[in-house]
């Protein structure tokens, strides 16, 4: 029997949870993060302990050793519970299976035509299923796509999937016979980096995307910013370029006009006279072909101007760079710091920038810590 996170309330979840971001921890550091004594820790984390809850092992990331008989510092047992999270694009599922700590240890995809809600749910289903074969069993479901689901249960709206009030927590929990969440899968891929990415040890940081669509999330003090409109990809369409071409909602020069993986492959389709992928766009303007190389700067110089404003008003330590388009910044990586040098303050701090991997296998894993969020906090 796996110990379990669920009867843990008040300062023992918040202990267990210290020790899931951060550990392992000496009980000193531990103590000290939690602005206890030594003594009122060792009682709280005892029956933790007991439980196997939490464990004692070698090697610390934490800092301090108490003095007297040396101690072991505490960490969890990751794989003491795993975790599906599945990213839903237009026509794909993507499908991870994870530990506690969201380490990644199988993936399995599916694509698909119909995209009714039925049908979408049957395949998460199989993939829930498939990813579990042979594996322990499965703690909790994380579903993410892009659209709102501020209610973590139901989508209210996702215009890839043409869907409407689809109440998909419910439909994946009869499917499925496991406790199921739902979100944004840019609020998810953002908790993902708040608790077991860039997050741990920084106050404040940002994430940006780029790819169908362009999103951002920000963090402060180990929180992710929201409000009941998170998920409607406000930073969608913020201006960047006054004479960029048009989005599809007749902003001029947008974000999504500027940047989305189908608007800069159009753009460079239309200069060279020919249909190109993204990729092909691309690789085009990093092995000098003209027209190409234009359409490409001029996206790096947008996405350049977006990183400066969210510089100027979030402050953020760290702005994280993810999406499955993400590779613009390799291209364009030129283009993007001029631009950002120029519409930020010679005096200001010079912006730390972390690139993620563009593959889908990030989203996945942050639907599949949505659903380790719900289930170590408890929040049903
Ligand atoms: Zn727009």
């Amino acid at each position: 029997m796996s110990p379990t996170w669920k009867p843990l309330t008040g300062t023992s979840r918040a202990v267990a949870l210290e020790v899931l971001v951060h550990g392992p921890l000496s009980r000193v550091e531990l103590a000290r993060r939690m602005e206890m004594s030594q003594g009122s820790l060792t009682r709280l984390t005892k029956p933790l302990v007991d439980r196997g809850l939490l464990l004692e092992v070698n090697g610390t990331r934490g800092a301090g050793s108490g003095v007297g008989r040396p101690q072991k510092p505490l960490d969890v047992l990751a794989t003491a519970h795993h975790f599906v999270g599945v990213k839903l694009t237009g026509e794909t599922a993507y499908g991870v299976l994870t530990t506690l700590r969201a380490e990644v240890v199988a993936q399995e995809t599916e694509t698909f035509d119909d995209t009714s809600p039925q049908n979408v749910t049957a395949v998460i289903s199989r993939l829930v299923s498939r990813l579990s074969t042979g594996a322990p069993s499965v703690t909790a479901v994380g579903v993410s796509l892009g659209g709102h689901a501020a209610d973590h249960q139901s989508v209210a709206s996702a215009p890839y999937l043409h869907w409407v009030d689809v109440p998909l927590a419910a439909m994946v929990e009869a499917a499925t016979s496991l406790p199921t969440v739902v979100e944004n899968d840019l609020v998810a891929l953002t908790e993902a980096e708040s608790w077991f990415g860039a997050g741990p040890g920084l106050d404040q940081f940002a994430v940006v995307t780029v790819g169908a669509g362009v999103g951002f999330g920000l963090v402060v003090r180990g929180h992710q910013v929201t409000n009941a409109d998170i998920g409607l990809g406000l930073v969608g369409h913020i201006p960047l370029d006054p004479n960029g071409p048009v989005c599809f909602q007749g902003h001029r020069g947008c974000s999504t006009a500027m940047l989305s993986m189908e608007s800069i492959a159009g753009a460079v389709s239309v200069a060279l006279g020919r249909r190109v992928t993204y990729d092909q766009a691309l690789d085009l303007a990093a092995a000098g072909d003209p027209a190409a190389g234009r359409v490409v700067g001029e996206a790096g110089r947008a996405l350049g101007r977006m990183l400066a404003l969210v510089a100027n008003f979030t402050m953020p330590r760290k702005v994280v760079l993810g999406g499955e388009g993400v590779r613009l910044v390799e291209v364009a990586r030129g283009a993007i710091d001029d631009a950002l040098r120029a519409d930020r303050d010679p005096k200001a701090s010079p912006l730390v920038l972390e690139v993620r991997p563009g593959d889908f296998t990030e989203w996945a894993r942050g639907a599949a810590v949505v659903a380790i969020q719900t289930y170590v906090l408890g929040v049903d």
